[in-house]
């Protein structure tokens, strides 16, 4: 027993086989902790979404810190060719350099949350300076698209429980992730890919940003998570089908299409139905009309309205 222990203490086998086994024990025991464990979706007091249902085989798909132009229009592009709809925290003064994009973002089904205005790490200034992070990019992306957010992350993911409470003053939802490629960093798509299919489970948020390579790993990223059957829902659509789940209204659709940024015909026709808002002050009304000057209100765009405003009702069944 002992020159056998020897022997293997010995063998160059060794720490490959030990290291083997340090690895499988950490991926068995976080997936331990995430399926028995770890499973709170939501902090209900700080209203922070932790992940989605576990129990659903759904992912969300997050990209941060843009409008940027060429990259924005590129990820604009692959997810209107995959028929995927996602979730964009943007940056303030981005949104007032690329207005254009927020629209067709919204135009387009997507979401749009606050990233702040202009990304500081918001528990590095005072309580005061986050709100006014926060109240500029609300006020961008208002003047960009006559709609309000409901949704928001610090940079960073940077926050205590003080700058929670506040989004929550503010009507927020502060929105975490658990699936992150490290993309804010240069980084080869592949390892974006590897990253992302590594850490992706039921109910994940991926976190993805607005870069070039991000760009270029997207379509193969979507199409292998589809293909290991993952379906893929806004934040608003995970929140509401969460196992208590929670309701807000979606800011998708809210501008409708204009003849530039009309996609491909891939909107399905629905019953046209009437969505309850969740609050009055925060849907835009005559008083305070969409600032931008859209295009023509074709048929096309207001079946993508109403289909958008479905989830809404959805929500509030
Ligand atoms: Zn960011």
């Amino acid at each position: 027993m002992k020159r056998m222990l020897v022997r293997l203490w010995q063998s160059r086998w060794t720490p490959a086989c030990f290291v083997l086994l340090l690895g499988l024990g950490y991926y068995g025991a976080k997936r331990f902790d995430q399926r028995y464990i770890h499973r709170e979706s939501y902090d209900l007091p700080t209203d922070l979404l932790i992940r989605g249902n576990p129990d659903l085989r759904e992912v969300a798909l997050t990209i941060d810190d843009g409008p940027y132009g060429k990259t924005t229009s590129e990820i604009l592009d692959t997810l209107r060719k995959e028929d995927v709809k996602a979730t964009f925290f943007v940056v303030g003064r981005h949104v007032d350099e690329h207005p254009d994009l927020v629209r067709q973002m919204m135009a387009e089904g997507h979401e749009v949350g606050n990233h702040t205005y202009t990304h500081p790490r918001l528990t590095q200034i005072t309580l005061q300076q986050a709100r006014v992070e926060l109240e500029e990019c609300e006020d961008a992306v208002f003047r960009a698209t006559g709609a309000h957010m409901d949704l928001m992350r610090p940079p960073g993911m940077n926050y205590d429980e003080r700058l929670l409470h506040l989004a929550q003053d503010m009507g927020y939802t502060t929105v975490h992730w658990n699936a992150v490629a490290g993309d804010y960093l240069p980084v080869k798509p592949e390892m974006i890919m590897k990253r992302i299919l590594w850490q992706t489970h039921p109910g994940s948020v991926i976190l993805l940003h607005d870069t070039e390579e991000t760009s270029q790993a997207l379509p193969r990223l979507i199409e292998r998570l589809k293909s290991d059957g993952y379906r893929f829902v806004t934040v608003t659509q995970m929140l509401a089908r969460l196992p208590r789940p929670v309701f807000l209204a979606s800011n998708a659709g809210a501008v409708p299409l204009t003849t530039e940024t009309k996609p491909e015909p891939t909107v399905k026709r629905h019953r046209a139905v009437k969505a309850k808002p969740r609050s009055a002050a925060k849907t835009p009304g005559t008083e305070d009309a969409p600032t931008w000057d859209g295009g023509n209100q074709d048929e096309e765009s207001i079946l993508v309205r109403l289909e958008n405003q479905r989830f809404a009702v959805y929500a509030e069944a």
